[in-house]
């Protein structure tokens, strides 16, 4: 699926890896197996539908111009360029008005040529997330055709306007949005079981984006019911809305560090400037840490630095799923993260990067033989005890990373503070009283 030459990638280091060469297989056996169940029963649903059906040309014209509605989407704001990372788009649009009026196998087929195109024209990433994201709308939105079609014998009576055909078309378009997303965050919980269900579901910016998107298929299907041609009229204002989505999401993306998908070094430390101003303000406490992963480049060496990727990333998400929302957690650079525990004095900053610490050490990323174990050494700063600045406490937290890896690495150190000079005893004889 990912590779089907026999050609070799290597890494970096020239290490070839059968991870690099078929990235599906880096990941979790979970992982691994959900993915293929789903692709199986896209498969095996694409078969027996495509025997059943009769095929009409009338419902082939509406496939093919509604597909050409979301090419011309694809390529109107491919330009922009799209954010690396999981990014959204608009094109249920398109896939959502294939579910309402066609027969459901075409809802299978859909999202396999947008797919398809996006891999080709926008972004080519790797192969298994694009095959999985088709079976996922694929299967969503075939079952959404099946309970719309269901209630509804002749579809055309959407576009005239029958209030119950419309309530169905929602009910569908309902199930749709939260089928793909249940697939979907599956798949995002067994890539990463740390992550909590709530932040995997839950995410109100990609709630808003989901109702668009329901009420745009929607109105789509019943113009389009109507008279083809109506798409020639819908068509501008979805580019539209699609030009400024990734308009936002390209602005995240400027903040965000590509590998990890945690903060950048530059909005870190604005982020963590405005707290340590605040804290200054209020005379809250704060901790900063500086966290180094022990002896990285050997996880490089041994394994390729795809792999070492991979490390980043799971240290990344243990990271957040370990820290409360107002914790300012960054990349720093290379295997170096940094985060700001806003109004933590130094005993909780100590538990915190104890418990970073234990966590990372029980992580275990999938590899070729076994898996990867890795350890983070710890350096701790605190507001008003070792710097009132962002500079000073990030000297203070560096200076004692580097402590900690001179004891032996695996460790969370604190710099020692040197106790105020204490006044002298006055001398009796120089009383003069
Ligand atoms: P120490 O315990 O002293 O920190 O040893 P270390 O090996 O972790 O530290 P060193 O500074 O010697 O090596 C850091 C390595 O991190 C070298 C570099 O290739 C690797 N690295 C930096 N950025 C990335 C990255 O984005 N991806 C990968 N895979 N490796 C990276
Ligand atoms: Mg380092
Ligand atoms: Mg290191």
């Amino acid at each position: 699926m990912a590779a089907t030459s026999h050609a070799s990638v290597k890494s970096r280091d020239g290490v070839s890896t059968r991870a690099g060469r078929w990235p599906l297989l880096g990941q979790r056996r979970a992982l691994v197996i959900y993915l293929c169940v789903i692709v199986a029963l896209d498969l095996v649903a694409i078969m027996l539908l495509t025997v059943t059906t009769v095929f009409q040309w009338r419902d082939l014209l509406t496939f093919t111009a509604l597909m050409g509605g979301g090419a011309v989407c694809i390529e109107a704001t491919r330009r922009l360029g799209m954010p690396a990372g999981v990014s959204r788009d608009l094109l249920s649009a398109w896939w959502l008005p294939v579910a309402l009026l066609l027969p459901p196998v075409y809802a299978l087929f859909a999202p396999i040529v947008l797919q398809i195109l996006l891999q080709v024209r926008v972004r080519a990433t790797v192969i298994y997330r694009r095959v999985f994201s088709s079976a996922a709308i694929g299967l969503a939105g075939c079952t959404a055709s099946f309970m719309f079609h269901w209630f509804v014998e002749d579809p055309r009576a959407l576009s005239q306007g029958s209030g119950s055909t419309i309530g169905f078309a929602v009910l569908a378009a309902l199930l749709f949005s939260l089928l793909n997303i249940a697939l979907i965050a599956f798949a995002a919980h067994m890539a990463n079981p740390d992550r909590p269900w709530r932040e995997v579901l839950w995410d109100r910016e990609s709630v808003l984006l989901d109702i668009v998107e329901l009420c745009l298929g929607v109105t789509v299907s019943i113009g389009c019911g109507l008279n083809l041609a109506l798409l020639v009229l819908a068509l501008p204002p979805v580019v539209l809305l699609q030009r400024s989505l990734l308009h936002a999401q390209l602005q995240a993306a400027a903040r965000t560090d590509a590998k990890t998908g945690l903060l950048n070094a530059a909005a870190w430390q604005r982020e963590a400037d405005t707290e340590i101003v605040r804290a200054r303000r209020t005379g809250d406490t704060l901790a900063l840490l500086i966290i180094d992963i022990d002896h990285f480049k050997r996880v490089n060496d041994a394994h390729g630095h795809l792999v070492g990727d991979q490390v980043l990333a799971g240290v990344a998400a243990t990271l957040r799923s370990q820290l409360r929302e107002y914790d300012v957690v960054g990349r720093f650079g290379g295997e170096e993260f940094v985060v700001l525990l806003p109004g933590a004095d130094t005993d909780e900053a100590r538990q915190v990067a104890e418990r970073l610490r234990t966590r990372i050490s029980h992580m275990a990323i999938p590899a070729e033989n076994a898996p990867i174990k890795i350890t983070i050494s710890t350096g701790v700063a605190l507001m008003s005890v070792h710097g009132d600045d962002l500079i000073d406490l990030l000297a203070a937290a560096d200076l004692a990373l580097y402590r900690a890896k001179e004891l032996g690495r695996n460790r969370v150190c604190i710099p020692a503070v040197q106790p105020p000079p204490r006044p002298l005893p006055k001398d009796p004889t120089l009383d003069p009283g």
